[in-house]
């Protein structure tokens, strides 16, 4: 017997319910686990519900989280487009959706990854790493300095 012919509707509706929070769609399927880290969440006292392996007809299986009480800023949404890049976002007031974001990876940013070549300057003095953003799906980012390309598995978020 299988659960799979069910409406994604009906999946979702099983997901605890939030009405104050921000809700993170369409994040790949096992990747809600790096989102938690991302955002500082695993380990805090934070409600969060994570339903993992829902219906997605974009990406087939897909991850979704809720975090009560809590709304994301600009720079924690460019976070998530480093390991979710077509993530949206619903943030939830009162128990309705008041407004949706799709994160977006900016063509250039500071911080929030480290170079990876261990060599740069980056790494070896206190200064802020500075990417250009080259590709969004999968990422793909350029250092400013020393020009090296991280992707995939290389890119370490600080
Ligand atoms: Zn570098």
């Amino acid at each position: 017997m299988t659960t799979d012919t069910q409406p994604e509707v009906d999946r979702e509706f099983r997901v605890y319910r939030i009405d104050n929070g921000t809700v993170i769609d369409h994040i790949p399927h096992w990747h809600a686990y790096k989102v938690l880290d991302l955002l500082g969440l695993r380990g805090t006292d934070s409600l969060v519900t994570v339903g993992f392996g829902l219906r997605s007809k974009q990406l087939g299986r897909k991850d979704l989280l809720k975090i009560e009480n809590r709304e994301l800023t600009t720079d924690e949404m460019n976070r998530i487009a480093l390991v979710a890049p077509n993530a949206t976002i619903n943030l939830v007031r009162d128990g309705r959706r008041v407004d949706k974001f799709k994160v977006l990876l900016p063509d250039t940013f500071q911080g929030l990854a480290r170079c990876s070549n261990h060599g740069c300057i980056t790494r070896h003095e206190p200064m802020t790493p500075c990417f250009k953003t080259l590709d969004r799906h999968p990422v793909r980012l350029q250092c400013h300095y020393c020009t090296q390309i991280s992707e995939g598995s290389d890119i370490q978020l600080l």
